[in-house]
């Protein structure tokens, strides 16, 4: 007999409350917005999640679509994929 009909299902939840301040993050070369990112804090933007990324304006990851400047890299921060911004490749506001 099945026994799963009353078991308790552990689904995660998405995480829906995130910050909800916008930053919009443009290219420090060529001024051309990269995407809006809900920022969470104050400070310097170091990596970005991509699960936070509002709009996304870049045709390949982590490259500028105007200028073809790579602002970013993959990478995996605790499990999540993020951007790495390079350094001062990118400016917000
Ligand atoms: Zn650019």
């Amino acid at each position: 007999m099945p026994i799963a009909s009353c078991y308790p299902t552990p689904m995660a939840k998405p995480h829906k409350k995130g910050p909800t301040t916008t930053v919009d993050v443009f290219c420090s070369g060529c001024k051309t917005q990269l995407f809006t990112y809900r920022k969470g804090g104050k400070g310097a933007l170091i990596k970005c999640f991509k699960e936070r990324i509002s709009k996304d304006f870049t045709q390949s990851p982590g490259t500028c679509p105007a200028c073809d400047q790579v602002f970013a890299r993959d990478t995996l921060v605790r499990g999540t994929p993020a951007f790495k911004i390079i350094g001062d490749k990118v400016f917000s506001k």
